[in-house]
């Protein structure tokens, strides 16, 4: 069975850049013939809303890109929401535990700051590995004074490569391209890096689609489908949309949001142009997502980032 998935942060509306992500993981798993999966990753509850993820099934919708299992839909492997999932995560990093592959990591957000090198364009700082020799009596002494650790897990020293789907081979040496990673912050919640190995495997998910800016996650996903044994999907990672003056999309660019794309077209223009854009699409005409699947190729999706035409949106 050949499942992929949309899996969205409901820490705002939908911009531009989550609506490429969902028509290209959409499309790729769809002209596969498999299914869709929406699953809404809310671990950040403090940054998460209900009411933003309701938004999201409600644009997708509109959008016409109808969901084959999740979201509060339900289906198979509910509850689709990580917010809900944490029992699975907890089971998992005890294994991890059991492993002697997990340590407390004591350090303040300024001394991580100040201790790790600057390392990646992506902004991923290295952990140095300053808590990574405590003895038992070290990390007792410091929980006894209320000190309460984030959980990392200690990586082995050893390269990690696969080849993306489209943009090819990968290759990061653990120690020093990636470092000892966060499995739970201090504050409880587990990292997403955990969560998102978990729930794709258990939720079957055979192919991985979303922007570049994840790429680098992949080799630590990698390493946690290895360790808990788990089969890792395929992975597609694609360019990002920038705004007309070369910025990174966010949340905070109201302009390209659901809100005030919903005002000006219709979904079909909206999905006719993002097509285009994805190179999937000869100019800008509006298209159903149905439309779209049969003529599907990777190869003709962008490999660089791709900043907005001028009036496009
Ligand atoms: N929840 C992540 C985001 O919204 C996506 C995670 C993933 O696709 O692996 O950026």
């Amino acid at each position: 069975m050949v499942r992929g998935r949309f899996a969205p942060s409901p820490s705002g509306r939908m911009h531009l850049g989550n609506l490429f992500c969902a028509l290209l993981s959409f499309l790729s798993v769809k002209s596969r013939g498999g299914d869709w999966i929406l699953r809404i990753e809310d671990l950040d509850t403090a940054r998460c809303r209900p009411d933003y993820a309701r938004q999201v099934e409600e644009d997708l919708r509109w959008l016409g890109l109808a969901w084959d299992q999740g979201g509060s839909a339900g289906g198979p492997d509910a509850p689709y929401f990580q917010s809900r999932r944490t029992a699975f995560y907890e089971e998992a990093l005890g294994r991890l535990r059991e492993m002697g592959l997990v340590y407390p990591c004591f350090c303040t957000r300024a001394q991580l700051h100040t201790a790790s090198a600057p390392h990646r364009e992506d902004g991923l700082t290295v952990y140095p590995g300053t808590c990574r020799g405590f003895s038992p009596e070290d990390i007792a002494a410091r929980e006894a004074a209320g000190r309460k650790g984030a959980l990392r897990l200690r990586v082995p020293e050893k390269s990690i490569t696969f080849t993306d789907g489209h943009l090819g081979e990968v290759t990061e040496y653990l120690p020093t391209d990636c470092g000892d990673f966060l499995l739970r912050r201090s504050d409880g919640l587990f990292a997403y890096q955990l969560a998102v190995v978990v729930d794709d495997a258990a939720m079957g998910v055979t192919e991985v689609v979303r922007g570049a800016d994840l790429l680098t996650s992949t080799p630590r996903q990698l390493l946690l489908y290895e360790l808990l044994g788990l089969p890792a999907p395929e992975f597609f990672h694609f360019p990002l949309l920038l705004s007309p003056d070369g910025r990174r999309l966010s949340k905070r660019d109201g302009d390209l949001g659901l809100a005030a794309l919903r005002e000006k077209d219709s979904p079909e223009e909206v999905i006719g142009k993002l097509a285009y854009l994805a190179g999937q699409n000869p100019t800008a005409a509006p298209r159903t997502p149905g439309e779209l699947i049969e003529h599907f190729r990777w190869d003709t999706v962008p490999r660089q980032d791709i900043p907005l035409p001028p009036g496009l949106f």
